[in-house]
């Protein structure tokens, strides 16, 4: 018999710590992976898009391309909740990330900002692609009927799209441009893309 019984528990407890630590990087991974995103709707969240922007943004500076900024927010979201309750809301908001899920782009980052307001960036793209693009998520969450105890859900989404570093040299700078701009959308009558302008 090669080894001792001495050496064979040594050779057990070893592989017991050994297996406990990975357990524990694994822990420690999984919770940093749920702190970064939003529990209801699976998106990430707030604190997640601001660690990956400080990297996109050095990222655009050295290579001299664009960043857009699109801010979506769900039209008379708290009308929906009112009518159809709290469920509903909830309901709508995950079949919204669903849906934009599906449409964005591998590299597009897409998070929920906070209550019914949602975050895609898309790197290397310029304002007139982000338009475009925006306005084929505008148009399929439109078209989107959402079921919910055999009733029909439907809303609608506003959105201000601003890009960096023709609107701002700072992320901070550019959201509350691309914000600026959504106002305007809600303003002018809500289901709409609005681009940023000075
Ligand atoms: P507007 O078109 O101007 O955006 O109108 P709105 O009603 O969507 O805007 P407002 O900001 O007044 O309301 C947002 C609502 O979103 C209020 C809040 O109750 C609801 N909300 C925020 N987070 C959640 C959530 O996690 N679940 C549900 N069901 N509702 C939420
Ligand atoms: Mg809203």
């Amino acid at each position: 018999y090669p080894f001792s019984p001495d050496e064979i528990e040594m050779g057990r407890l070893f592989t017991q710590i050994a297996g406990l630590a990975i357990e524990n990087i694994q822990l420690q991974s999984s919770l940093k992976e749920q702190s970064l995103r939003d529990p209801l709707t699976g998106l990430h969240n707030r604190r997640y898009l601001f660690e990956i922007l400080q990297l996109e943004i050095a990222r655009a500076r050295r290579g001299g391309y664009t960043i857009s900024f699109v801010l979506l927010d769900i039209d008379h979201f708290k009308d929906l909740n009112d009518q159809y309750g709290h469920g509903a809301g909830d309901a709508m908001l995950r079949a919204l990330a669903e849906r934009l899920k599906n449409l964005v782009r591998a590299g597009d980052i897409l998070c929920r900002y906070g209550g019914d307001e949602h975050i895609i960036i898309m790197a290397n793209t310029t304002s007139e692609v982000a338009m475009e693009r925006t306005e084929q998520l505008r148009l399929a969450v439109d078209a989107m009927q959402v079921e919910y105890e055999e009733k029909q859900l439907h809303c609608s989404i506003s959105i201000g799209i601003a890009t960096y570093p023709a609107h701002g040299s700072s992320v901070d700078e550019v959201i509350s441009n691309a914000d600026r701009a959504l106002y305007i959308s809600k303003n002018s009558g809500r289901n709409r893309s609005i681009l940023y302008q000075e």
